[in-house]
């Protein structure tokens, strides 16, 4: 069993209720090492004893999400989000997160291009800072559901052309199912970014049926229609040994008995080994 767990991590947005202590608690008690950690679940701590306290209980931070956000029609705005991507990098370095998720943004008011543009901009602006603190970012592509707001960034195939745009060491791109199960490209660019170093995060969920929340309704592994598997088999094939993280926003196990959730994770987890 132990062997199962070496690779598994949960987001502590996953278990939202619980407190990132409660979180620490009890993803050790059942065995899992790997935590991302999501910046509300750092409010009114310090980083860096947070940091230390993982590192202590023996828990791996495996990134922090997110930064991003960087498109906006008014300059001072896209200041603003760059800031906040500086303090976000802060963050990351003093949890020794290895890399910071990037949830690139979009504004609704603009072209898809115009918004692709300041994405661009923008981690070329925090990228000196990343690599002073040696943390890296991933670009994460999200479903075109959410190019209103969310993301400009819609396949893998355009965070990879980011990536290598940007040709840093320092950026890569991070896969996550629910976003690009799709995608009939994946594969091909899941080898593209296993190939050139740039995939850093392998994220995991399912996509229930029919979604009753765009944002709040993602299922658990196996209980949607992806492919999970396969997908993981592709990953597996670029030699990436990073991990699996279980990212699952949902209103329904949100309101559920969180220990209760957190076994079921767990099997569902198994069950796809
Ligand atoms: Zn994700």
């Amino acid at each position: 069993m132990a062997k199962i767990f070496n690779r598994l991590c949960i987001h502590t947005i996953t278990t939202k209720p619980w407190s990132i202590e409660e979180a620490t608690e009890h993803y050790l008690a059942i065995g899992v090492k790997g935590m991302t950690v999501w910046r509300e679940a750092l409010a009114g701590r310090q980083p860096f004893k947070v940091g230390e306290r993982l590192l202590t209980a023996g828990i791996e931070v495996v990134s922090l999400c997110r930064g991003g956000f960087f498109p906006s029609a008014s300059l001072s705005l896209r200041q603003k989000n760059i800031d906040e991507n500086f303090k976000a990098l802060e963050e990351a370095a003093a949890l020794n997160a290895p890399h910071l998720v990037l949830v690139c943004g979009a504004e609704p008011n603009q072209s898809l291009e115009a918004s692709r543009e300041q994405i661009l901009a923008g981690i070329e602006t925090i990228l000196p800072r990343a690599e002073a603190l040696n943390v890296k970012l991933a670009i994460e592509p999200l479903h075109p559901m959410y190019a209103d707001t969310r993301s400009a960034i819609n396949t893998l195939g355009q965070a990879n052309d980011l990536a290598e745009k940007i040709d840093s060491p320092m950026v890569g791109v991070a896969v996550d199912v629910y976003h690009l199960w799709w995608d009939p490209m994946l594969e091909n660019e899941i080898r593209r970014c296993g190939n050139n170093g740039h995939l850093l995060a392998y994220h995991i969920c399912d996509w229930k049926y029919p979604v009753e929340d765009i944002l709040n309704d993602r299922g658990l592994m196996g209980e949607g229609c992806i492919d999970i598997s396969k997908i993981s088999q592709w990953i597996a094939a670029t030699g990436f040994n990073g991990y699996h993280e279980v990212e699952i926003f949902s209103n329904r196990y949100w309101t559920m008995d969180q220990q209760q959730f957190l076994r079921k994770i767990i099997k569902a987890y198994q069950d796809l080994s």
